[in-house]
């Protein structure tokens, strides 16, 4: 039997912001939405790309030539990585966390490795936008421990003009794990004039609210290290210029989503 391959662009060891304890997070290539904000635009291309060479050679004539970013693995190869980390993810209750672009756009690459974790009961987190059909959701449900589940913008419209895509499902799909009780963290990611309105925060509030189960939220501040992949990969910056929000809008907005019943955490 042959076992799927699939595209990824990164394998990240030791993570501790992915999810509990120690983990090794995978990087799946592609991505149906455009944030404006992304953060791994080298996620979103569903194929390997070309980018510029990390260090750029000053004072040289000569171009260093592009570097690709991203590579075809078997999921036998990923599993080999994940493997050598057993030991810490053992002792500190870590495992493994499945990011990307978004992992639900490899469907079949994204299982077999969902299978491969539960064979060697590793702990599974999916980083995700939410936003894939409700049948995707319903078969992987079983076998992810942990969702790690972005909620963007509430109003629809803004979420099309900001994302690409309208945020029906996604809400749809948060509110199915929801109901089945599902561990999920919700995390929201505070850029400054655009998901930090008074506006979307009370209407992601009321949606909160209106969950039955879900208490707990990550409020992730915007920042800027996206900017050197955007170089490398030569693609325009949405967000160029802008600044993180304060440490003050921070803890405000941690007070207030926490007045509202939610277990909070800032993350990084
Ligand atoms: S969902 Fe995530 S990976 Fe996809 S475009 Fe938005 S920020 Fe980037």
């Amino acid at each position: 039997m042959t076992m799927p391959q699939g595209t990824i662009f990164d394998i990240k060891r030791f993570a501790i912001h992915d999810g509990p304890g120690i983990r090794t997070t995978v990087f799946l290539k592609g991505c149906p939405l455009r944030c404006s904000w992304c953060h791994n635009p080298e996620g979103q291309n569903p194929d390997p790309e070309p980018a510029m060479p990390v260090v750029a050679v000053p004072d040289s004539s000569e171009r260093s030539p592009d570097e690709i970013v991203g590579r075809v693995l078997e999921v036998e190869d990923v599993v080999k990585e994940l493997e050598s980390d057993i030991l810490f993810f053992d002792e500190s209750g870590g495992g493994v966390t499945f990011s990307g672009g978004e992992p639900f756009a490899q469907p079949e690459f994204l299982d077999a490795l969902l299978d491969a974790c539960r064979t060697r009961k590793l702990h599974t987190c999916l980083d995700t936008s939410g936003y894939a059909p409700a049948e995707l959701f319903a078969l992987f449900r079983d076998r992810v421990d942990l969702y790690l589940y972005d909620l963007k913008l509430m109003d629809d419209a803004e979420h099309q003009k900001y994302t690409g895509v309208s945020n029906r499902s996604i809400l749809d799909n948060l509110r199915t794990l929801d109901e089945l009780q599902r561990k999920v963290v919700v995390r929201f990611l505070v850029i400054p004039g655009l998901t930090d309105t008074e506006d979307n925060i009370s209407a992601t509030l009321g949606f909160l609210a209106s969950l039955r189960n879900l208490r707990d939220v990550s409020l992730l501040p915007y920042h800027r290290i996206a900017a050197e992949k955007y170089r490398r990969l030569r693609r325009k910056n949405e967000m160029e210029g802008l600044s993180p929000p304060s440490d003050e809008v921070m803890k405000s907005l941690r007070t207030r989503f926490e007045s509202c019943g939610m277990k909070v955490t800032i993350g990084a």
